[in-house]
């Protein structure tokens, strides 16, 4: 026998680990610096961490408790219903659920490209199918509502990012808006918030208040610092948000990362940290690093080289990893993640000598 037709269906290309590809090349992990998969550069709250060992004796139960608890308190920190908030297994997971709950066989979806590879992927294993919108490199990959528009042809889904992974652009809440109106009644706009806390930006919480075409996507693996334990949530129009209880998986996220979520979300000076800090990064590589880079609203900068593959392979060798972005179809751009200080300042300074010598 055989799995279904899966040739359509694309594997998922992480940034690689520091363990991975310190193995590869005989360094030391420790003397290594990630910087390829936009993680928190202080880690999980110290709140988050303490959480995950006091819960460590809980585990023979189910997550009964702590996910109605912290549903309770990202309903509270959005205004909105606990129904209007679907937990999942991290943000990847809450586009599984908003997939499972619209999508018919066959039924298009409308997808940034370059973009985030995890909404094509989830809408095919949801027997999905993809179209694409451009966001144009000789544009600065601006982001407005004429881009989406003009690619819409009744697709039932449409992403956006803000900010977008991986150029660091944004859609203003007023291309939100345009978006969902131009739109058909029964195409859900999907936002996905992922950096959303690195952004001065409001959230397009806003829009949730009087519309039921436009839903959010959250995670805990970026500000929050918590990737490793697969946390994030949609926030959809009270209208519909009952089928979350039709397609939810049993316990979708787990007891340990119920509880470490619910810490993370306490500690405002670890989120606010981190954000500053990332703040400080952008502008520290816009300014230092010997390449053009694009101004970017989330906790990483895109930036420009004659060969990523050339550059990301030799500063790895060096001990800094970076994101090589040909498989976002950016075979001329590298992704930088904001790092501490010391870490940033170390890998634009690797880069630099990197780039001069690939580029020489
Ligand atoms: C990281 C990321 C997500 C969600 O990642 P999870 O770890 O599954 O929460 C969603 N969208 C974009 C654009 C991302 O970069």
């Amino acid at each position: 026998m055989e799995p279904r037709d899966l040739s359509a269906h694309t594997v998922y290309r992480a940034g690689r680990g520091i363990e991975e590809v310190a193995r590869e090349l005989g360094l030391d992990p420790e003397e290594m610096v990630k910087l390829a998969s936009n993680e928190n550069m202080f880690g999980p709250s110290p709140r988050a961490v303490e959480a995950i060992r006091d819960s460590a004796g809980r585990m023979h139960s189910y997550p009964k408790s702590s996910h109605a608890d912290l549903v309770e308190a990202l309903a509270e920190k959005w205004d909105v219903t606990s129904e209007q908030v679907w937990l999942s297994n991290g943000g990847d997971g809450a586009l599984d659920c908003l997939a499972r709950a619209m999508l018919e066989p066959g039924d298009e979806v409308l997808v940034p490209e370059p973009g985030f590879a995890y909404y094509a992927m989830s809408a095919r294993y949801h027997h999905g199918e993809v179209s694409e919108y451009e966001l144009s490199k000789s544009d600065d990959f601006a982001q407005t509502a004429d881009v989406v528009l003009s690619a819409y042809a009744g697709e039932r889904i449409v992403y956006l990012t803000s900010p977008h992974n991986p150029t660091g652009a944004e859609f203003t809440t007023e291309a939100v808006r345009e978006i969902a109106e131009g739109t058909d009644e029964q195409t859900l706009v999907l936002v996905d918030e992922a950096y959303g806390e690195f952004s001065d930006s409001p959230s397009k919480r806003s829009l949730l208040a009087d519309r039921d075409d436009v839903a959010l996507l959250r995670t805990f693996s970026k500000a929050y610092g918590l990737a490793g334990v697969r946390l994030g949530y949609a926030l959809v129009p009270e209208a519909w948000a009952d089928a979350y209880a039709r397609i939810n998986t049993p316990f979708s996220a787990s007891e340990l990362a119920c509880r470490a979520g619910l810490a993370a979300l306490s500690d405002d000076e670890h989120v606010e940290r981190s954000v500053e800090t990332a703040a400080w990064a952008r502008e520290y590589i816009y300014d230092n690093l010997a390449a053009d880079t694009w101004e970017s609203t989330g906790n990483f900068v895109l930036a420009e080289v004659e060969d990523a593959s050339a550059v990301a392979e030799a500063a790895q060798e060096e001990g800094v990893i970076v994101r090589d972005c040909s498989s976002f179809g950016l075979p001329e751009c590298i992704r930088i993640t904001c790092g501490t200080e010391e870490d940033t300042e170390h890998a634009v300074s690797v880069l630099n000598d990197v780039i001069e010598v690939v580029e020489s």
